[in-house]
């Protein structure tokens, strides 16, 4: 009767995963969903509770230490350190994975684990300890306390290639004798989280976000595993949903750099590519020239990236959009994919601002109509606006499409330096003809506009 309860409470919270997961997919909806998606999972532990009593304590002691890390979390992270953040959040869930699924070996009778779910516990194992240890390298990248470029040495898929053996030697030799005390266990759980180590560092620059992407697929993966080792109905739903949703969203991704998903995991970012030197006259702009210039243009298109989450621009650059829109002037805000550092990361800036959702242009759309386009204002982006991933064969981001804002009429760069963006390549727009660099910190330059319009 118990059993049938639950299964009832799993039926609601998935249909309530994915109503939550369908919500997230517009900033207007985006809140609801997912609070929806919380009440969902809050059903499914409740329900997990209530058809095993026997770990209650466990589970409320859980559920109070989670909640307390997640409020802090909440409070305590800057909203520029997010990305890192969720990387690390991958890696926990990969993390909680590898244990449930370690833990299971323990809760059963050595006799009582068939083939299937020794499997099902080596997969827990594997996915779950290559996720936790890849996503500390993808969070050291993220915040820059690594190298952010793709590390490559010479025999390194070879390396790979014996690592991956040795994981399947282990993996058969450890389900054919499942037990806690197996040495093949713990060989499997070593090189599992080497592998971790192995699949990121070869990957940096510019292919980071599918290496997130793909990180949170298999954080997904690794729990549907463990879902199947402890024959939890939900676990195996939620972890599938998120496998799912990950591979998606890498999928869009690699859509976005223009690359297949084999490209971006074998090849090494840029390893063996510096592209060509870039050099020329740099024409910078005062803040009150560029006033001149904006009071007097009829079409303004913002481009931002990752320097207008660290400046935290984005209620200023929403208030210069209305001033502007006051002033006669039409006024758009173009996003690219992979623009910030992590997915959605302008969409979640620009929705805390309150920006109309309707003044959001995808690359594709306003590309083929950005000559008509009278100042293309650059807040803090670098990579996503850089002209030679068009133009240079060399350079190791060719091949990516950006926001063509070169061929806007005019192109306002804010940004504090002449440094290069994520993935360290040099950047020829800052050369342009038509390129006038409002150098400073993005929130002051637009704060000083705006005063300038106002005086
Ligand atoms: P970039 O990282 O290319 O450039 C950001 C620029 O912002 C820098 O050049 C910096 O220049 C400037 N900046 C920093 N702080 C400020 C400030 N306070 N005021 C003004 N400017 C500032 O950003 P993009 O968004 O163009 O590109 C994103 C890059 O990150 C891509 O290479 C992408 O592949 C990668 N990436 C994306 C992820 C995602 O999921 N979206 C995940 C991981 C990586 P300066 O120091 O001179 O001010």
């Amino acid at each position: 009767m118990i059993d049938l309860a639950a299964n009832f409470a799993y039926i609601l919270s998935a249909g309530l995963f994915i109503y939550g997961l369908k919500m997230l997919g517009s900033p207007a909806t985006a809140r609801k969903g997912n609070m929806l998606s919380s009440i969902g999972m809050l059903i499914a532990v409740v329900a997990a509770l209530a058809s095993d009593g026997t770990t209650f304590e466990f589970i409320i002691g859980g559920m109070i230490i989670g909640a307390a890390i997640g409020l802090l979390a909440a409070r305590l992270v800057a909203m520029t350190s997010m990305p890192e953040m969720v990387a690390l959040f991958n890696g926990s869930g990969g993390g909680a994975s590898l244990l449930v699924g370690w833990a299971t070996l323990y809760l059963s009778p050595d006799s009582s684990i068939g083939g299937f779910t020794a499997f099902t516990i080596a997969l827990a194992i594997l996915i779950g300890g290559l996720t936790s240890t890849g996503s500390l390298i993808a969070y050291g990248k993220l915040s820059e306390k690594l190298n952010s470029a793709a590390f490559v040495f010479s025999g390194q898929r070879f390396l790979n290639s014996l690592l991956l053996l040795a994981i399947i030697v282990c993996t058969y030799l450890f389900c054919m004798d499942p037990s806690p005390d197996s040495i093949y266990l713990y060989g499997l759980l070593g090189l599992a989280l080497l592998l971790g180590v192995m699949a990121v560092i070869p990957i940096g620059g510019a292919d980071m976000p599918v290496v997130i992407s793909l990180l949170n697929s298999y954080s997904g993966i690794a729990a549907c595993a463990a879902g199947f080792a402890i024959n939890n109905n939900i676990l195996i739903v939620a972890g599938s949903l998120v496998g799912a949703s990950g591979i998606i969203l890498t999928n869009i991704m690699c859509k976005a750099m223009n690359r297949s998903l084999a490209n971006v995991l074998f090849s090494g970012f840029g390893a063996a590519k510096s592209g060509k030197a870039v050099e020329g006259e740099v024409n910078p702009v005062s803040v009150e020239d560029a006033y001149y210039i904006l009071e007097a243009a009829s079409n303004v298109c913002f481009v931002p990236g990752y320097g207008m989450a660290v400046a935290q621009a984005q209620h200023v650059v929403k208030e210069l959009g209305q001033i502007l829109e006051a002033n006669g002037c039409e006024v758009s805000y173009a996003i690219h994919p992979v623009a910030g550092r992590m997915p959605g990361h302008m969409n979640v800036l620009l929705a805390e601002a309150d920006v109309p959702y309707e003044q959001l242009v995808e690359m594709d759309d306003i590309n083929p109509r950005i000559e008509n386009v009278d100042v293309a204002i650059v807040i803090g982006a670098n990579d996503v606006v850089n002209p030679s991933a068009r133009e240079d064969e060399d350079s190791p981001i060719y091949g990516m499409p950006i926001i063509n804002v070169d061929q806007a009429r005019t192109v306002f760069v804010l940004k504090r330096s002449m440094a290069s963006g994520f993935s360290g390549v040099d950047n020829p727009l800052f050369f342009g003809e038509n390129t006038r660099m409002l150098f400073g910190d993005a929130k002051e330059s637009i704060s000083g506009v705006i005063s300038e319009f106002g005086s």
